[in-house]
């Protein structure tokens, strides 16, 4: 699933070895993901400070995000909510990988240590992982994809946006 997120990134552009590579390491959460019909969204309640709504039961955020949900011990599993009842909820804000529409002040931007080397990121969402502490959903360019990952607070410095 998340070797099919990169490539759908950018599916003119030629394979990224390196990215399909870490993909294909990324294990599936076990919660069940069901699809999005035409109207509808992907919800994944309990996100700091807002939790996430998807568009595709495939994003690599929410694949990251339920794999982080599990960690965390959480119960909530992704629901399935009509995208119009969504417009009046301050708790929950559009996934930036999967719609295009959504309120890019709700996300920060981060330096990402990935063990390797730093990296600028986006942070979407954080949730408290009982043994890890708080722990965030980043996304960030790997070669020229963008990748979803779970970082710990001790691996992500907050940037100032500009
Ligand atoms: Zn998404």
């Amino acid at each position: 699933m998340g070797r099919k997120f990169t490539r759908m990134f950018d599916p003119e552009s030629p394979r990224d070895l390196v990215a399909e590579e870490y993909d294909a390491h990324q294990p599936p959460p076990s919660m069940p993901i069901p699809r999005a019909a035409r109207g509808w969204a992907l919800l994944l309640p309990g996100g700091k400070p807002l939790s996430l709504y998807h568009q595709l039961h495939d994003c690599a955020a929410l694949l990251a995000d339920a794999r982080l949900s599990e960690r965390c011990g959480e119960g909530h599993g992704v629901r399935r909510v009509r995208l119009d009842a969504l417009d009046s909820r301050q708790d929950c804000v559009a996934c930036l990988l999967c719609i295009k529409e959504t309120d890019y002040s709700k996300f920060k931007s981060c330096a990402v240590d990935t063990g390797a080397e730093r990296r600028k990121g986006t942070r979407l969402v954080w949730r408290v992982d009982p043994v890890a502490g708080w722990s965030a959903v980043v996304i960030y360019r790997l070669r020229n994809r963008l990748v979803a990952d779970i970082r710990t607070e001790r691996e992500l410095e907050e940037l100032a946006d500009s």
